[in-house]
């Protein structure tokens, strides 16, 4: 493994990192973090820039839990994985489920990603409670919240998206996002620099997703507009309630 440090790249990530954890008050002193991780490589850069020492934010332990969601019966992914997190100093639990299987199956009438994330959270949450950590941080970046908000509007009929810093079951848990500032772009070169493992994921919805559909779509907006993102990003801080249409207002 390449080493990180110093790097521009790793400098530049580390200092958003930060920014973003002090502007939605993610860590505070003595916190115990889980840091999710999926098998892809974002969540591998959020826990590397995690266990690196912090220039603003106070001290906080970590520990990475992985839930195996069963596409792959001989778990190679999760073996990668465990691999990885004992070459670099980690802490990791592997929990080994049938989620994945199990809501690709005929069991399940709803969508499989409804049940498959549902699932996987709770997986999660359990963890966390017996580990007794009261935050939760996802790898997920400013491009998987921008996706978000319009798989939001365009499927679910609302707007909305995921929260840098969301309390759950009264504020006793916080689920924290602490790449939100950063572009997927510079979170996939640093794991490219870093040499970190690309786990496949075997999901054979992951390619049909609407989160899929919604990278393609922006890729190809993108292409006519180069400021689509950060505008849609900036938008999200701009709501104007008074010029949105509410029944019963006038
Ligand atoms: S794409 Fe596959 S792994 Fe991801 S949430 Fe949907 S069903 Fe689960």
């Amino acid at each position: 493994m390449k080493p990180a440090k110093d790097t521009r790249l790793f400098l530049h990530l580390k200092k958003w990192l930060e920014q973003a954890a002090l502007d939605y008050n993610m860590i505070e002193k003595g916190d115990r973090v889980l840091v999710g991780v999926s098998g892809g490589t974002d969540s591998l850069v959020l826990l590397d820039l995690l266990s690196t020492p912090m220039l603003h934010l106070p001290h906080f332990e970590i520990l990475a839990v992985h839930v195996d969601l069963g596409f792959d019966p001989a778990h190679a992914g999760s073996g990668a994985l465990q691999q990885f997190m004992s070459d670099n100093g980690h802490t990791c639990i592997i929990k080994k489920t049938d989620i994945g299987t199990f809501s690709h199956s005929p069991a399940n009438r709803k969508k499989p990603c409804f049940l498959c994330s549902r699932l996987r959270r709770k997986e999660i949450f359990t963890i966390a409670d017996e580990q007794g950590c009261n935050k939760i941080a996802f790898g997920h970046h400013r491009d998987d919240i921008i996706e978000t908000l319009l798989i939001n509007m365009f499927f679910a009929r609302e707007i909305s998206t995921m929260m840098p810093n969301q309390p759950i079951f009264n504020g006793k848990l916080h689920i924290i996002r602490p790449l939100a500032y950063l572009s997927e772009h510079l979170v996939k070169r640093y794991a490219h620099e870093r040499g970190f493992p690309h786990i496949p994921n075997l999901c054979p919805t992951a390619p049909v997703s609407h989160r899929m559909y919604v990278k393609n779509l922006l890729r190809d907006l993108e292409k006519d507009n180069r400021h689509i993102r950060d505008n849609l990003f900036k938008a999200m801080s701009h709501v104007k309630l008074d010029y949105l249409p509410q029944k019963g207002n006038t």
